[in-house]
C-alpha cells in the first residue's frame, strides 16, 4: 500500500494543533486542537472530516504533550485513521526557528534535534515546545519519518544587505544577531499561490505578501525567493500587530529602563503583549476595532490609522526593494477578511500602480481572488494562507520520493 497521508503537528507551549491530510489531493481527513495542556481544564477538539461526522470534544486534565498526542492518536484511531496506519507517510512539524542552518525542510534525526535545541536562545518560547512535540511523536512512531518545516527557512535567501542590522559585526555574530524573519511557510505558500492566480510561474513574478494575522509580517519576494521581510531577530519587528509594537526606536527601551525604572522582562512583556492594537485602543481584534471606528470611537480610529500607516510604509518600501511589482497579496485573518484595511492600505497609491476595486474588495469568497480593477498595472489579491497544507506538501515532497 502506498503511504499518502501526512500528519501535521504545530506544538505550542500549552497546545497542539494538528491536521491529517491525504496528499493525493491535499484533502483534510481530520483536524483538531488540544488546548491548556498541563491544566485541569484541558480540552481536545477533534473534527473528523468524513461526511456525516461532527466535532468531538474531550475535556479534563491532559498532563503533558505525551498525553496530548496519545489522546489525539486515540481520536484518530476511532475514525480508522490511527497513527499506526501503514498509510501514514510522515509527520511534519512546524518549527519556529531554524537559524541560518536550516534553509529547507529537514528529516529529523538526533543531530537535527540537537541543532534545534541549540537555537532555543533565539526562540525561547517556541523551539522548546516544538521540540517536545517532535520527541513525543518520535517516541510514538520511531520508525516513521519526521520532518521539521521551519518558519524562518523561506527567508534565508535574503541578501546580507537586508538580513544584517547595522551594528558592530563582531558583536552581532557573537550573539547570532541578524534578521531571520518568520511566517515563512505562509509567505512561501501565498507568494506561489499568487503567481498561480496570475497564471504565471513563481520565477516570473515579484510579489509583496502581507500576512496580517494577530502576528503580522510583510515580505518582498522576487522570482519566488524572499529578498526582504519585516520581522527580524524575533517576531517583534516590523508591522503593528495585535499585541506587538513592531518597529520602534531601540532607545525607547533604554528610556524605559533608565527613566521608567522598568526591567528587561517588563519591557519585553510591554512590547510583545501590551502594545500594538491592544496597547493603542484596548482591542486586538480588527472586527471589534472596525465596529468601534464605525461608532466614532477616537482611540480605535487612531489605532487603525497607525496600523495602516505602518502597513503603507512597508508596501512603499518593498516596491522600492523589488523595483518592479507584479502583485500585492493580502493574507491571514485581517488580510483575508478586513476589506477596510485593504482599501486603506493602497488608497492613493495609484502612482505605484496600486488600487482596489470597491466591489471586488467588499465581496466575500473562499479562494484566491483579484481585487484590483481590470487592467491594473499591479495585481492586488486576497490569497488565503494554508500553513498546514504547505507543511504537509513540503514534508511529503521530502519523504514521498520513494513511491
Ligand atoms: P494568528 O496570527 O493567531 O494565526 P489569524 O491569521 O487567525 O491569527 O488572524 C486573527 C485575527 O484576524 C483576529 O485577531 C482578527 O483581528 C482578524 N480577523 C478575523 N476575522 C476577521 C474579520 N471577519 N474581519 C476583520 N478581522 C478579522
Amino acid at each position: 500500500m502506498t503511504a499518502t497521508r501526512v500528519l501535521v503537528l504545530n506544538s505550542g507551549s500549552s497546545s497542539v494543533k494538528y491536521r491529517l491530510l491525504d496528499m493525493r489531493d491535499g484533502s483534510r481527513l481530520a483536524a483538531g486542537l488540544v488546548e491548556r495542556i498541563g491544566e485541569q481544564t484541558s480540552r481536545l477538539k477533534h473534527t473528523p472530516l468524513a461526511a456525516g461526522t461532527g466535532t468531538r470534544e474531550v475535556t479534563g486534565p491532559i498532563a503533558d504533550h505525551d498525553a496530548a498526542l496519545k489522546a489525539v492518536a486515540g481520536e484518530l484511531a476511532r475514525d480508522g485513521l490511527g497513527l499506526d496506519s501503514p498509510e501514514l507517510a510522515a509527520i511534519g512539524h512546524r518549527v519556529v526557528h531554524g537559524g541560518r542552518r536550516f534553509t529547507e525542510p529537514t528529516v529529523i534525526d538526533d543531530t537535527v534535534l540537537a541543532e534545534i535545541e541549540r537555537l532555543i536562545p533565539l526562540a525561547p518560547l517556541h523551539n522548546p515546545a516544538n521540540l517536545t512535540g517532535i520527541r513525543t511523536a518520535r517516541a510514538l512512531r520511531p520508525d516513521l519519518p519526521q520532518v521539521a518545516v521551519f518558519d524562518t527557512a523561506f527567508h534565508t535567501t535574503m541578501p546580507e544587505s537586508a538580513a544584517r542590522y547595522a551594528i558592530d559585526v563582531e558583536t552581532a555574530d557573537a550573539h547570532r544577531i541578524r534578521r531571520y524573519g518568520f511566517h515563512g511557510t505562509s509567505h512561501a505558500y501565498v507568494s506561489r499561490a499568487t503567481a498561480e492566480l496570475l497564471g504565471r510561474s513563481p520565477e516570473e513574478v515579484n510579489v509583496i505578501v502581507l500576512h496580517l494575522g494577530n502576528g503580522a509580517s510583510a515580505s518582498a519576494v522576487r522570482g519566488g525567493r524572499c529578498v526582504d521581510t519585516s520581522m527580524g531577530l524575533t517576531p517583534l519587528e516590523g508591522l503593528v500587530m495585535g499585541t506587538r509594537s513592531g518597529d520602534l526606536d531601540p532607545a525607547v527601551i533604554f528610556h524605559l529602563m533608565r527613566v521608567g525604572g522598568m526591567s528587561a522582562d517588563e519591557i519585553d512583556t510591554l512590547l510583545n503583549k501590551r502594545s500594538g492594537l491592544i496597547g493603542l485602543c484596548g482591542d486586538n481584534d480588527m472586527r471589534e476595532i472596525r465596529r468601534r471606528v464605525d461608532e466614532g470611537d477616537e482611540r480605535a480610529r487612531l489605532a487603525f490609522d497607525i496600523y495602516v500607516h505602518r502597513l503603507r510604509k512597508y508596501i512603499g518600501a518593498y516596491c522600492a526593494v523589488l523595483g518592479t511589482v507584479d502583485a500585492v497579496a493580502f493574507t491571514a485573518g485581517v488580510g483575508e477578511n478586513a476589506a477596510p484595511v485593504r482599501e486603506a492600505a493602497v488608497a492613493g497609491l495609484e502612482g505605484l500602480g496600486l488600487a482596489v476595486d470597491g466591489e471586488l474588495n467588499a465581496a466575500r469568497a473562499d479562494g484566491p481572488r483579484l481585487i484590483s480593477p481590470a487592467g491594473a498595472r499591479v495585481a492586488v489579491a486576497v490569497v488565503p494562507t494554508d500553513e498546514e497544507l504547505e507543511i504537509a506538501t513540503q514534508t511529503y515532497a521530502l519523504v514521498g520520493k520513494h513511491d
